[in-house]
């Protein structure tokens, strides 16, 4: 297996230094996952942090072989202001690093898109059954409409983004972890729609996965978002193909970081595809991106390519990029 470039104590030393120094600094976590630091607001996009899925193809025809160790345990990360979910796929919204995360970051806020709501309750809430009759008391409802009440959105954007509390949870032996995801709450946001959270303003890009699906109501069951915290905007693509409202809907924002999918589109891996490497690279370029940083390779032995192609394409086009090993930084 691939080591990290550090992990552990080492990882969780270097992102204590850039807190203490003050500094905007950007981590791989392995797949799609990113931390952001800066002195303003402290982002975790979307977390892969357990072996959920190896464990459960496991024995099957589709096996999840990791490819790279775990850099960190979440439960281990603190700080954390506010964790993405760009769409329902386990490698972007994995119970068994999403609730832990949030127990020890009991004041983290969840952003994911609006249509997967029901999706998201259920999987969380999977792990830890319902529990009606803990419902949030007034005053913690209270603290959500006064939290609500500040998500307005700047500019020309429309803002319909809502906070919604999770539902308490019980189960056996749960009752502390329980009462801390209490306090977590979940922010729903769509194609064009804005929110600020907790610091960090939010905007919803339209993924394609490979296709921009919708549900019934029209809403983006994949996105991409773009964040803007302490005077940096970075756009995490979530998983997506090129399709024709991308580039359009990225360009007024000229992100400092542009973090995109370089694993490509087989359709003999029978999983739904993303940009190759050399897409990528055109799609950073395009949108005017100051760096451009490759992810979603590396995991698991059926869905990853090299960064070559990426690097390749990058060079060729004048696209300033850095490719980063799991668990490295840098800084912005
Ligand atoms: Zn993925």
């Amino acid at each position: 297996m691939k080591p990290t470039f550090q992990k552990d104590d080492a990882l969780l030393a270097d992102i204590a230094r850039a807190r203490s120094e003050g500094r905007a600094r950007l981590w791989w976590l392995g797949q799609s996952g990113f931390l952001l630091h800066t002195p303003a607001g402290t982002v975790l996009f979307d977390p892969y942090l357990s072996d959920s899925l190896t464990t459960k193809y496991a024995g099957t025809d589709k096996p999840h072989t990791r490819v790279t160790e775990r850099v960190i345990a979440p439960e281990r990360l603190t700080g954390i202001d506010v964790i993405t979910s760009s769409h329902n796929h386990t490698d972007h919204l994995d119970a068994e690093t999403l609730l832990p995360l949030l127990a020890t970051n009991p004041q983290a806020k969840l952003v994911i898109p609006r249509a997967n709501r029901d999706f998201v309750l259920e999987r969380l809430g999977r792990e830890f059954p319902l529990t009606p009759t803990l419902s949030p008391s007034e005053g913690e409802r209270e603290k959500h409409r006064q939290a609500a009440g500040k998500t307005s959105g700047a500019g020309n954007v429309v803002d319909r983004a809502s906070l919604s509390p999770l539902p308490r949870r019980g189960g056996e032996g749960q009752g502390e972890v329980n009462a801390r995801l209490n306090g977590c709450q979940l922010v729903e946001l769509d194609e064009g729609e804005s929110a600020s959270v907790a610091g960090v303003e939010f905007h919803g890009i339209p993924a394609a996965h490979n296709t921009v699906e919708r549900d019934e109501q029209g809403r983006c069951r994949f996105l991409g978002y773009v964040a803007r915290v302490g005077g940096k905007t970075i756009y995490h693509s979530g998983d997506t193909l090129m399709h024709d409202g991308l580039v359009p809907a990225l360009a007024r924002f000229a992100p400092d970081v542009a973090l995109v999918p370089i694993n490509g589109n087989r359709p003999e891996r029978r999983v739904a595809g993303n940009l190759n490497g050399r897409e990528a690279a055109g799609l950073a370029r395009a949108i005017g991106a100051r760096l451009a940083v490759p992810h979603h390779f590396d995991l698991f032995a059926f869905n990853t390519e090299p960064p070559d192609e990426f690097e390749a394409a990058c060079h060729a086009l004048g696209q300033p990029f850095r490719t980063l090993q799991n668990g490295e930084g840098v800084d912005l």
